[in-house]
């Protein structure tokens, strides 16, 4: 199947059904590796978000799925996460297609991870409970874990569907009913994936899904007085509006934003595991991903030998057509995300750092937001490429010079959102990670996730986590504390 034949979904996805924007309005959706456009999207503003809220605040008042046995809430989860297998070409495809990173990542990592955690979740539902608790006096005290009500759901381009499922999975499992928000760039298997919940079996209106820009649809769900909460993941600078924006009616706000994330290299690492390490950590995902290790710090002793390898790794991503197995750097998700990178990558040449691979702009078969793996050295802390994120292939790396000045490189950034560290010593590892402010460390390894671990940001990268257990219930129920009388 080509991605032209596989079935698109265009209108906005309201109580189970799909319906047109009021005026009709639609935005396109475009192939970043063709320039094509996919398809027009119906564009939410604020009267279809009216709309959509009202059927998730129908659905949540509704017994069908207010009062939905637990067990069978698991049951409707691990029926979506079925169709998610069932239709996985076809939504690997899609999402390809719109956001343009490889068949391969779209087929072989998202789609699999996407089914992974809508089954993580279906192993929540039926495991919302409270405890009893050991109050004085003649009383029984216990609580009740409920559902907030309803969700608000934003998501960014980068992992579209995954991004729907960290989030949308959970928010049902606990009961909630969920109106979610695509990205602009890349709302195509959302609106999928909202159909297949349906064939699941969820009711009306527990999850609708809203295409639109940031500005109309996102703002319009954020200041909803029927939205109780939103879980929002996108850039830092969006994320101090969406909290503004949602203390006028006091939503429960959850935020995973942007980060600078910090690799840090020791001399007495497998220095090839490491150089592999941070290009993956680096490059995948076009390095589209908040939490790339797009500072390197590597120890001084090391660098040379670091940063030759890690150039000829950069050498060897192929920038190509993300449908071809050969492909290891698809195309950029926009023309604009584009220019911001090359606009970085001006910039550290600019400031002076030594450009050791990649940098250039490429068209591949004359289209297309292509640029190669990018590799800078000798950074110094304070340049743009060291600070800023960047959201593009472009690596930065910093020398240090002892575990000491690695902990101070790493902590002197606003973002907190993970870090890597290679080393042989275990003792340095584990000192690192707790010394490191971030909300994911990894040791000896890079971009590792599961549903069962929450990630999420310290410092302005957020606060709140997706993924994880308990981070999960804290996010998406409220507390009720009940009294209840034993003398009366
Ligand atoms: P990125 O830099 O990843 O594009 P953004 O923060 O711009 O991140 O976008 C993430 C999500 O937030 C998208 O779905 C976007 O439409 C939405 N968004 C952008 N601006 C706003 C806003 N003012 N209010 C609510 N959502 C917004």
């Amino acid at each position: 199947m080509t991605g032209s034949e596989a079935p698109l979904r265009t209108r906005l996805w309201i109580g189970n059904e799909w319906a047109d924007a009021r005026d009709g309005a639609t935005f396109a959706t475009l192939d970043p590796a063709t320039d094509e456009t996919i398809a027009k999207v119906a564009r939410a503003r604020a009267p279809e978000i009216d709309r959509a809220v009202e059927a998730a605040r129908t659905a949540f008042a509704d017994d069908r799925w207010r009062r939905m046995n637990p067990h069978k809430r698991s049951r409707l989860l691990w029926k979506l996460a079925d169709l998610v297998d069932a239709n996985a070409d076809e939504l690997a495809l899609l999402e390809t297609r719109d956001n343009g990173k490889t068949l391969f990542e779209s087929r072989r990592i998202d789609l699999p991870g996407v089914a992974q955690t809508i089954r993580y979740y279906a192993g929540l539902a039926d495991k919302v409970q409270g405890d009893t608790l050991p109050v004085a006096g003649p009383f029984l005290n216990y609580t009740l874990r409920e559902p907030v009500g309803v969700v608000g759901a934003i998501i960014p381009w980068n992992f579209p569907l995954s991004m729907a499922a960290w989030k949308v999975a959970p928010a049902l499992a606990c009961g909630n009913a969920v109106v979610l928000k695509p990205a602009e760039q890349t709302p195509l298997t959302a609106l999928r994936l909202g159909e297949l919940a349906a064939e699941a079996g969820f009711p009306p209106g527990a999850l609708n899904v809203v295409p639109g820009f940031g500005h109309e649809a996102g703002a319009a769900l954020v200041r909803h007085p029927g939205v109780d909460a939103i879980s929002f993941t996108g850039s830092t600078e969006v994320g101090r509006t969406v909290m503004r924006e949602a203390a006028a009616t006091l939503k429960k706000v959850s935020l995973e934003l942007g980060g600078k994330s910090p690799n840090i290299v020791f001399a007495d690492s497998d220095l090839r595991a490491s150089a592999r390490g941070a290009s993956m950590g680096v490059f995948y995902g076009k390095g589209e991903v908040c939490a790339a290790g797009s500072r390197i710090l590597v120890e001084r002793s090391a660098c040379d030998e670091f940063v030759d390898a890690l150039r000829g790794l950069a050498a060897k991503m192929t920038v190509g057509d993300p449908m071809a197995p050969t492909t290891r750097l698809g195309a950029i998700v926009s023309g604009e995300q584009l220019d911001r990178v090359m606009g970085y990558i001006d910039s550290g040449v600019r400031e002076g750092a030594r450009l050791v691979a990649g940098g250039e702009r490429v068209k591949v078969g004359g289209c297309g937001n292509f640029v190669t793996a990018t590799v800078f050295a000798d950074v110094d802390p304070a340049m743009t490429i060291a600070r800023e994120e960047i959201f593009g292939p472009v690596a930065a790396v910093i020398p240090f010079n002892d575990p000491d000045d690695a902990i101070a490189k790493a902590n002197d950034s606003l973002y907190g959102l993970a870090a890597g560290v290679w080393t042989r010593d275990v003792g340095k590892a584990h000192r690192l990670a707790a010394e490191i402010d971030a909300g994911t460390i990894w040791v000896n390894t890079y971009n590792q996730y599961s549903p069962a671990s929450p990630f999420g940001g310290y410092k302005q990268s957020g606060f709140g986590r997706d993924l994880g257990f308990q981070s999960a219930l804290e996010k998406y129920t409220q507390l009720k504390s009940v009294w209840v009388a034993l003398d009366g």
